[in-house]
């Protein structure tokens, strides 16, 4: 059963129509310190001031400069006079029967004047929480079992789109520190949001550079203080980026593989015939820090008919061979149109056990949120890239 809880719940603080001010989410370290710079902050309070600025934005999830107690008044009416902490507008938020959460969010207007929509997806379980968060509207990428992919590529989040997005959440599931309405929270972390996948909408390596800087502050000890850890960015197989993000950003690690010849991958994830398998596992291979302990999850997506036979659960096995490797297989979650179908319980589960066998944990994952068209790769938003012509 589905709740539409809300429709349309106006963020005060959020989102000011016609507000010309920048938003300070999201902006990395030295960006920050140069805007401190900027307001008149001598070098010698710089690294005071950015530690108090995080601290109230990050930490205790603060709209208003007014309350940030220990920053001088003069600085505050400085900072509020051409700055805001931006949160993106709710738009929807659905709560589905198993407790997962989909919020549809409208961005603040990028430089065309256009409010773009995504999706963030919050799914509760009992030992974590995990927010799924977007890193692209729409995707460049036209995997053919993903609902995403049948919308086309309308731009780049910001590193602030990126962060805003888990802001938001930590909102509206009261998982700040402050919030005494939402006690007890899970005893081990004291937090409800653990974990943070870039499973969402959008490829994150084509978005490299504003996904670095947002992963960096989300796992900031003084910005979100999530670990590394507990960060996942999923890729469908951007090769020449994986080392790369291995090295510069230092989160888990997910692939998307979906098939276990080139043949079958060129369909399901046409960026296949760019990237091949072979090369795709080589990078895996070539990730900085990978070990046993830290292991490269294998996204696996079960279609009937399609990848899910002995011989694929056989050939996968061989290919991942020598890669400290988890796969997680993901029942096929159907959207409008499409024509795969997911593969049958018994075929799964024999899958699994193969992998299992072979001594790679292999969880089945339970679909969460279906029924608000919340589970992997049913997330998708109206906005379409609008033409100079059409904008009013
Ligand atoms: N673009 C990135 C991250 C977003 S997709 C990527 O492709 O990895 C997140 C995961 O959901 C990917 O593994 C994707 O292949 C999977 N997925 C997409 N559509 C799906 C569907 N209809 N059912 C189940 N999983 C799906
Ligand atoms: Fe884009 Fe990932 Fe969907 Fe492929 S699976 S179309 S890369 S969002």
């Amino acid at each position: 059963m589905t709740t539409l809880l809300q429709t349309a719940i106006p963020l005060a603080a959020s989102y000011i129509p016609n507000d010309t001010r920048t938003t300070l989410m999201g902006l990395s370290r030295e960006d920050l310190a140069a805007i401190l710079e900027r307001v008149g902050v001598p070098e010698k309070q710089r690294k005071m001031r950015m530690r108090q600025l995080w601290h109230w934005i990050y930490q205790r999830g603060v709209f208003d400069f007014a309350d940030m107690t220990d920053v001088s008044k003069e600085l505050r009416a400085k900072l509020e006079d051409v700055f805001v902490i931006g949160r993106p507008e709710v738009v929807t938020e659905q709560i589905s029967s198993d407790g997962t959460r989909k919020w549809l969010l409208r961005l603040a207007p990028d430089e065309k004047g256009a409010r773009h929509e995504v999706e963030t997806v919050y799914i509760p379980e009992e030992d974590r929480g995990t927010l799924c968060i977007s890193s692209q509207v729409g995707c460049t990428l036209t995997c053919t079992f993903c609902h995403t992919g049948t919308q086309k590529l309308v731009r780049n989040l910001t590193a602030g789109e990126i962060v805003g997005q888990i802001m938001l959440a930590r909102d509206r599931i009261k998982d700040w520190p402050d919030d005494m309405t939402a006690n007890p929270k899970p005893p081990s972390s004291g937090r409800y949001i653990t974990n943070v996948v870039l499973m969402g909408m959008g490829e994150p390596l084509y978005n490299f550079d504003n996904v670095k800087t947002a992963i960096n502050i989300a796992a900031d000890g003084e910005g979100l203080s999530l670990s590394k850890r507990r960060i996942t960015l999923s890729t469908s197989g951007v090769v020449p980026e994986i080392v790369r993000a291995g090295t510069e950003i230092g989160s888990a690690l997910a692939i998307s593989l979906h098939g276990t010849t080139d043949e079958i991958r060129n369909k399901l994830v046409p960026l296949n015939k760019k990237f091949p398998i072979a090369e795709l596992l080589e990078a895996c291979r070539n990730y900085p820090g990978v070990s046993n302990a830290k292991r490269i999850t294998f996204e696996y997506v079960m279609l009937k008919d399609v990848n899910d036979t002995v011989a694929d659960a056989k050939r996968l096995v061989k290919l991942l061979s020598g890669i400290p490797a988890k796969v997680n297989l993901i029942p096929f979650n159907p959207w409008p149109g499409t024509a795969y179908v997911c593969s049958e319980w018994d075929v799964i589960e024999t899958f699994a056990e193969i992998l299992n066998n072979a001594g790679y944990a292999s969880p089945v994952r339970t679909p969460r949120g279906r029924d608000i068209m919340a589970a992997c790769g049913q997330l998708k938003s109206e906005s379409m890239k609008v033409r100079a012509s059409e904008r009013v």
